[in-house]
């Protein structure tokens, strides 16, 4: 049986970003995937690096700047080695009043509008109503870039590749194999695979594959893309309280997204997509003549306190990377660095045992 330094489950965003970080080691390495490579969560998101306070949990705000302060060499690194291009844009969030929650630390005036919302954004709405959520006085402007998670999944597998990491698609991991109490390699729905580490990318479905029940679960996210009907008719990205536009560089525009609790299910309703697209048109009235191009649905990964899962397991030689729920486009750049240095036995220049499986060590998994 052929051997590996290590093997990765899961070819989304994050296992993606942790293979390479791991071949740069030196590393010989695989990557397992069920499916296609990043046709998951990771081809389904938005893209925002989101990097305002007031909507990152506490408990990820250190590893959010760390990760978005990455971004741009993250990016031009996977364009050199892949060399394809990746959308990441700089142009900024507009975040229309309702969105924070009040527990902000940060205060309004750093997030000051630079403009007139009219000059920002001449194509939204300014609704001058009392409790409108685009009065214009109510929103703030937040330097925070955004990318294009199918450029960048497409750009990190084929990086993967170019620097000589194995894959192995269509081939789903059943369990983590063990032997004299340490990681082994993996037992997948075709065959066995042997490394002397393995890591738990598996995004939503992390928790399926033994021996430790990883407590995940899938939050459905439901959106649509249309083509703006005028060359940069949206500039920014715009988070309302119920639904978020994000222009891309080509001319499409996602809107989103829905947060449902729905097991599996990746189907699309009209009647959700209709009601996104409306709440888009009431920010956006030109955008009636806006043309669908596709409607979608992905599965984030859940945790029960909306925090990822990170580092050693209670087997050695098997580690857990997963649980970024709405935020692992953004935080794959800094999960793969910490990631990459747990592994090789180093202390993690961010301390992230806060985010240990051990605190879940009285879960108990549901049928
Ligand atoms: C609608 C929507 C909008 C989003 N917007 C944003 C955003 O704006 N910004 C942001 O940062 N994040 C956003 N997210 C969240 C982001 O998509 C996820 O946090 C991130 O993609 C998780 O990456 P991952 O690699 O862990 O999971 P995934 O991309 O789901 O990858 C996991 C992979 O593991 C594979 N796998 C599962 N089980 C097995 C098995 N047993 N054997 C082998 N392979 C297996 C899967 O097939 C999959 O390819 C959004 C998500 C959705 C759904």
């Amino acid at each position: 049986m052929k051997n590996w330094d290590a093997i990765v489950v899961g070819a989304g965003i994050v296992g993606l970003s942790l293979a390479i970080e791991l071949n740069k080691q030196g590393l010989r390495v695989l990557v397992v995937e069920k499916g296609e490579p990043g046709r998951e969560a990771s081809w389904a998101a938005g893209g925002m690096l989101v990097d305002y306070p007031a909507e990152t949990p506490p408990g990820l705000r250190e590893l959010a700047t760390a990760s978005t302060g990455m971004y741009p060499e993250f990016v031009r690194g996977l364009e050199d080695e892949s060399g394809l291009k990746i959308d990441l844009r700089s142009v900024g969030t507009i975040v229309l009043a309702g969105v924070e929650t009040g527990q902000s630390p940060a205060t309004p005036r750093a997030y000051a509008l630079p403009r007139p919302l009219a000059e920002l954004e001449p194509a939204l709405r300014i609704d001058r109503s009392p409790d409108s959520s685009t009065d214009g006085s109510t929103a703030f402007y937040v330097k925070e870039r955004c990318v294009d998670p199918r450029h960048l999944t497409a750009a990190a597998i084929a990086a993967a590749r170019h620097r000589g990491a194995d894959f192995s698609s269509g081939d789903q991991v059943l369990a983590v194999e063990v032997a004299d109490g340490k990681a082994s390699g993996v037992r997948t729905s075709k065959t066995r695979f042997a490394a002397g580490m393995v890591v738990n990318c598996a995004g939503a479905w992390a928790g399926q594959i033994g021996p430790h029940p990883f407590p995940t679960r899938p939050v459905k996210g439901q959106m649509l893309c249309v083509a703006q009907p005028e060359k940069e008719l949206v500039r920014h990205v715009v988070r309302a309280p119920n639904v978020y536009l994000i222009p891309r560089s080509d001319g499409r525009m996602l809107i989103g997204a829905t947060a449902e609790e729905a097991g599996f299910d990746k189907q699309t309703v009209p009647e959700t997509i209709t009601k996104l697209r409306q709440a888009a048109l009431d920010l956006v009235p030109k955008l009636a003549d806006a043309r669908i191009l596709e409607a979608w649905a992905g599965l984030r990964p859940g945790t029960p306190d909306g925090l990822p899962i990170l580092g050693a397991t209670p087997t050695p030689g098997y580690f857990v990377a997963t649980g970024h729920f709405r935020d692992g486009i953004m935080l794959a750049p800094v999960t793969a660095k910490l990631m990459g240095q747990i592994m090789a036995g180093q202390r993690p220049e961010i301390d992230v045992s806060k985010l240990s499986v051990d605190r879940f060590v009285n879960y108990v998994a549901r049928d």
